[in-house]
């Protein structure tokens, strides 16, 4: 009897969590292999769009998701002194839920969701050796396994990235941001005293700060700014802990309600932001990349996951139309289809110009990965 195909995911972030899960639900055998030896709910809250919500709703976990969620009806974009409205797009008509979550809140389902039998924690993925017929992967713990096909789903600074283009740090963008929540009492005296949008971006000078709900019962509210700032040493963390002065100082003489904000909000952190230019090639042999492995983005759209995901739905369509021997047009088909919009994304991202000013989002919020019509494979082959 032929021996089924394996796939090897590495990195059980928001991209490797949605590609295994789809793939197990279409019948593949798939391995997630995650360094982390467990996942904490850190302070952080994420945009679900339309476009990822109908992948939840591929996923079997639309209904699960919505109910973590709030659901604001508008982006408003405001005036970081006057408050004025700059532009308010709106969230809700575009096939699926928009909603605004705590990551860790969407994260925990997505991880729920996958086979628990094969999902490896402490596995940092050390060395790739691929040949003609398989992979093998060594593991920091001195484990290895054999497999078909790797995803490689392992963020910015990605092992199998490292295989298909070398060595190259990602560069660090001049920005930083910092991220908090704002809960119970001071929630609610905040709420007492200033207007809360359920989902604004505040425009102040060079800099920003987003905030919205990240609950169903808007028992949270979050923020995360971007703000110029010289390179932080970070010692290989992703974080630092920053505080309220350091806030203060960078909204010095912003509207009354960002300082509020500020002032309420618990356990802040400062975040660099580092990115990479467009990749030319996604796949080597039997490894491909997806999500931020492939084309981390400054994180001023919160489409960075939503392109993860969008990777991760795309390749799944790829290889069910190709079959895992032929991975190769697979693989091919996956970056056509998957480039333009990726890398459009990551553009505007970085830009930091996404609903600054009044304009139509429906090419992001619109699009609906499924109908999208797969290329014929004759001419991705001859391509
Ligand atoms: C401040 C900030 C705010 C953001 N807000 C939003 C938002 O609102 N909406 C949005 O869509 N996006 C947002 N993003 C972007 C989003 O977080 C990323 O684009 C997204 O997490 C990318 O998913 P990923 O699965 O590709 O990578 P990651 O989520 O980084 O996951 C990679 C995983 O791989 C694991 N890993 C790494 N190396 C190895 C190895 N060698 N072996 C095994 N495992 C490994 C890591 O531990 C991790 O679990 C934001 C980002 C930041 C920094």
């Amino acid at each position: 009897m032929k021996k089924a195909k394996k796939i090897a995911v590495i990195g059980a972030g928001l991209g490797g969590a949605a590609v295994a899960r789809l793939l197990q639900r279409s019948g593949f055998d798939v391995d997630v292999y995650e360094q982390a030896s467990t996942f904490s709910r850190i302070g952080a809250g994420i945009h679900v769009g339309p476009n990822i919500m109908k992948i939840f709703r591929e996923m079997g976990l639309e209904k699960e998701l919505t109910e973590l969620g709030a659901e604001p009806d508008q982006w408003i974009s405001r005036h970081g002194q006057t408050a004025d409205v700059l532009a308010d797009a709106n969230l809700q008509n575009y096939g699926a839920t928009y909603i605004t979550v705590h990551r860790g809140d969407m994260h925990a389902l997505q991880i729920e969701s996958l086979d628990q039998q094969k999902l490896h924690y402490g596995k940092r993925l050390e060395k790739v050796e691929q040949n003609s017929n398989d992979v093998t992967l060594t593991f920091i713990d001195g484990t290895a396994v054999t497999v078909d096909l790797v995803i490689g789903a392992d963020g910015i600074n990605s092992k199998i990235r490292e295989i298909l283009l070398g060595e190259e740090a990602p560069t660090y963008s001049g920005w930083v941001a910092h991220r908090a929540l704002i809960k119970g009492e001071k929630l609610k005296k905040l709420e007492a005293e200033h207007q809360l949008d359920d989902c604004v971006k505040w425009w102040y000078q060079d800099r920003h700060m987003m905030a919205y709900y990240t609950t169903k019962e808007k028992d949270e509210y979050y923020y995360v700014t971007g703000v110029p700032h010289p390179p932080l040493d970070t010692q290989g963390r992703s974080f630092l802990p920053s505080n309220h002065q350091e806030m203060l100082t960078a909204f010095e003489g912003a509207h009354p309600r960002i300082q509020a904000m500020i002032e309420a909000s618990e356990d802040i952190t400062i975040w660099p932001l580092n990115s990479r230019n467009p990749l030319p090639i996604w796949s080597t042999g039997r490894l491909v990349i997806i999500g931020d492995a492939c084309h981390p983005m400054k994180p001023h759209m919160a489409q960075g996951a939503g392109m993860a995901i969008e990777d991760g739905a795309m390749l799944t369509r790829c290889l069910l139309k190709t079959g895992l021997d032929d991975y190769e047009t697979a693989f091919k088909l996956y970056e056509h289809h998957r480039k333009a919009r990726a890398t459009r994304v990551q553009t505007v991202s970085n830009a930091n110009t996404f609903l600054k000013q009044p304009e139509n989002p429906a090419w992001v919020y619109g699009y609906d990965i499924y109908a999208e019509e797969i290329q014929s494979l004759q001419d991705i082959r001859n391509s």
